[in-house]
């Protein structure tokens, strides 16, 4: 999956609980309650089993570098202060990905697939994003 095809965009009826964890600083994810599969993007069915008894919970906050790009031209006027900056998929350790931004320079320069990373939140005008909180190289 590229960055480019990530829909975690906008929040939308089925996000929407992904954001507003974002916003009280917790990472959610979706988890069947009948076979146990976890999903990347939430759904109101369960990409397994069509099982419709999807649970929320709450992630560690740990996972590894999937891919990351650099992001050149803000996807919203919001960002436009914010290029270039870095966006990576991270494969969280609960089996879900999350989109994070890396927003300092340091971190930037840190950041390549497959290494370890956490995962924290930051108010860009009004949005919790997830961001890359700190990154704890190749494990
Ligand atoms: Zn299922």
């Amino acid at each position: 999956m590229s960055v480019s095809q990530y829909p975690l965009q906008r929040p939308d009826a089925h996000t929407r609980n992904f954001w507003d964890g974002c916003a009280e600083g917790e990472l959610r994810y979706q988890r069947c309650a009948q076979c146990g599969h976890v999903q990347c993007i939430p759904r109101s069915l369960c990409e397994q089993c069509q099982g419709t008894d999807l649970q929320w919970s709450v992630s560690r906050r740990a996972g590894t570098v999937l891919t990351c790009t650099t992001v050149h031209r803000a996807p919203l006027p919001a960002f436009k202060e914010m290029v270039p900056y870095v966006i990576a998929i991270v494969d969280m350790d609960e089996g879900f990905r999350v989109m994070a931004n890396a927003l300092s320079v340091v971190q930037q320069d840190a950041i390549a697939i497959g290494n370890r990373v956490r995962i924290g939140f930051k108010n860009v005008h009004g949005m919790a994003l997830p961001v890359i909180e700190s990154v704890e190289g190749n494990p």
